[in-house]
């Protein structure tokens, strides 16, 4: 005989307060004589202090309840974790509404699917369904994994849908260095603001977050204000595409105080600089999306399909383009000292680790990365700090070998970068030229280094033969490897 429901429901009533709660109390009466209908289940999406997927399966007069931190998974492959919660009562696969803060589950909670689901076994530690949802819909099995509440849920049939793997590691496209394109007004392009800060792709699935820079290093831990975007995509997959910016006090972009973010990786600190340097991360490209690549379809589509998710929080944001206006909105970039444009054709697709003509970068300033490879000690008192770099770049035709002088750089150099670079660059040291080729002058008092940091920076002027002139140090970089910084060229307008 099955126990009395009052004893099923005793933790579910235990853990609420029905004077506070909106959810519902247990009844005393079986609200219905059980007749021979279809068994009810539902998915609630929960966004408690963690998102996540109550599952509830209408069951012996109760609704056993599972929460799915990753929610319902779609592809058999994948089994994901499933927790035992307490057994609900059978209004509760009715609710939605929002649990007062300071009640058990605090927050906000939404039907995300519903239906009748057939059950093939119920066993203690398994159970297994045939779901008829609107969006969950096939076979499936929960089962005991570990103790007690450790369960895991996975798809016992082949999905339905099909669905297109999910990329696990995209280089982000490119943007050619150019001139204003002489049909820039003309409508084709997407003109964006340049955004002086780092490339990162996101991956999104329910509940989790990977970002992923340039060179595919996983930097997600160094940008935990970011997560939260999981939340506002609930169950779908996306993999976006974007550019972590901090923004200083004037709101621009500054690289200077994404600095004191891209180095850190320590979590007490990244908690810490958090508060004084936050960082937005600006969404611009879809690339996937619920099973679906994008990357074949043109700019203009993976934007459209973008603005509908409506990515805007207090550190993720959509930022618009415009079309036929890029010249006037160059002049404005300048004006405001920003960077420059970005400007994308809208019938292009994205090409992984690309560098085509289809996206151009347009600079107010000249910048270019290059890599320290050497120093000139400072005169006087200042004679064992750094007083300007040598700096390089590799000649592609020449390989490792190839290793080019391109100038010195002299300004643009706080306290703090003076004491961090004669840091890096102490251990880097070498008693020979890394240089290839023609020397820096007054060769015999520099100091120089393996070829291995790379720093930013913004000139003025680049001579026909690859010498910067009037250099300006604008910080370190650590997201591009030294052997793949070239000299951009600019394209033809
Ligand atoms: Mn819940």
């Amino acid at each position: 005989m099955a126990k009395k429901k009052g004893d099923k429901l005793g933790r579910y009533e235990s853990k609420r307060d029905f004077d506070a709660t909106p959810e519902p109390a247990p009844r005393k009466r079986r609200p219905r004589k059980a007749k021979a209908t279809a068994l009810r289940f539902v998915v609630q999406e929960h966004s408690a202090r963690r998102l996540h997927w109550d599952l509830r399966l209408e069951h012996d007069g109760v609704a056993a309840s599972w929460a799915i931190p990753n929610g319902i998974p779609d592809d058999p492959e994948e089994n994901r974790k499933a927790i035992r919660t307490e057994d609900h009562p059978l209004e509760y696969l009715e609710f939605e509404g929002e649990i007062p803060a300071g009640e058990y589950g605090a927050g906000t909670m939404r039907i995300w699917d519903r239906g009748t689901y057939e059950c093939e076994k119920w066993e203690e530690k398994k159970v297994i369904v045939r779901f008829a949802g609107e969006r969950v819909s096939g076979r499936y099995a929960l089962f005991q994994a570990g103790s007690g509440k450790d369960w895991m849920i996975h798809r016992m049939d082949p999905s339905a849908e099909e669905r297109g793997p999910f990329p696990e590691s995209v280089v982000p496209m490119l943007a050619k260095l150019a001139e204003l394109p002489a049909d820039a007004d003309e409508g084709g392009w997407a003109a964006e603001v340049k955004l002086d800060g780092v490339r990162a792709i996101a991956y999104c699935r329910p509940g989790r977050l990977t970002l992923q820079s340039r060179n595919l290093n996983d930097v997600t831990r160094q940008y935990p204000e970011v997560k939260g975007l999981t939340r506002q995509l609930g169950s779908l997959d996306a993999v976006l595409d974007g550019e972590l910016v901090a923004f200083d006090e004037s709101g621009r972009p500054s690289f200077g105080h994404l600095q004191q973010r891209i180095h850190q990786t320590s979590e007490s600190v990244v908690r810490r600089r958090m508060k004084s340097y936050p960082v937005t991360y600006m969404v611009f490209d879809l690339l996937y999306l619920d099973g679906h690549d994008l990357m074949e379809q043109p700019y203009s589509r993976r934007r459209e399909l973008l603005e509908k998710l409506e990515l805007e929080g207090e550190s993720w944001q959509t930022p618009r383009y415009s079309t036929g206006h890029a010249s006037e909105l160059l002049a404005a970039t300048a004006a405001q000292g920003l960077e420059g444009l970005v400007l994308k054709r809208l019938d292009s697709h994205y090409v992984p680790g690309g560098r085509s003509g289809a996206w151009l970068k347009i600079k107010n300033s000249m910048r270019q990365e290059l890599v320290i490879g050497g120093w000139m000690p400072g005169e006087g008192r200042r004679k064992d700090q750094v007083g300007s770099l040598l700096m390089g770049y590799f000649d592609p035709e020449a390989g490792k070998e190839g290793f080019r002088y391109a100038g010195k750089v002299g300004t643009g150099f706080s306290d703090a970068d003076l004491r961090e670079l004669l840091e890096r660059l102490q251990p880097l040291a070498r008693e020979t030229s890394p240089f290839a080729g023609r020397q820096p002058p007054k060769a015999k008092s520099a100091r120089f280094v393996e070829p291995e940091l790379v720093a930013e920076i913004e000139f003025a002027e680049m001579t026909s033969d690859g010498m910067v002139r009037h250099g300006s140090f604008k910080g370190l970089r650590e997201d591009k490897p030294a052997n793949e910084v070239r000299l951009e060229e600019e394209l033809p307008a």
